[in-house]
């Protein structure tokens, strides 16, 4: 029996929930114009998983946010869902929808160009743009 441990989350209203197994391959937050303006909030924060670990229940709308970016939310409630990549096998939670809080700390920072100057600075590595793996 596989006893890796599992987080669930969803969105405001309950339409769509999700569950992740393991640990997230990474955990960052993201200052971008689009993260800001989906989340109406000054950055976006997400733990990122393999797309495998994690298993969706409920019906999302997508739309295609960058080149590689697809974007899903609740059709109900609009909350963010999660993010999904044409080329990457991963998918990006926002750390609001989990169902507990404190489960994971960012360790980078991207796009800090447009990162508000009220904000904590130097905190952990701060990208100006996309991290360069
Ligand atoms: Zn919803
Ligand atoms: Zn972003």
């Amino acid at each position: 029996m596989n006893q890796q441990i599992t987080y669930e989350g969803g969105c405001a209203c309950g339409a769509v929930r999700f569950r992740a197994s393991g640990s997230p391959i990474r955990v960052g937050m993201c200052h971008c114009m689009t993260c800001r303006r989906v989340h109406g909030s000054a950055f976006g924060s997400y733990a990122i998983f393999e797309r495998g670990a994690v298993t969706m229940a409920g019906n999302t709308r997508e739309w295609q946010s960058s080149e590689q970016g697809r974007r899903h939310f609740c059709p109900l409630c609009g909350s963010v869902a999660y993010m999904m990549y044409a080329d990457r096998d991963e998918i990006a939670i926002p750390l609001g929808a989990f169902d507990e809080t404190a489960l994971f700390e960012p360790a980078y920072e991207l796009w800090c160009k447009h990162k508000e100057s009220w904000l904590p600075q130097g905190v952990r590595p701060e990208y100006d743009e996309e991290r360069t793996h």
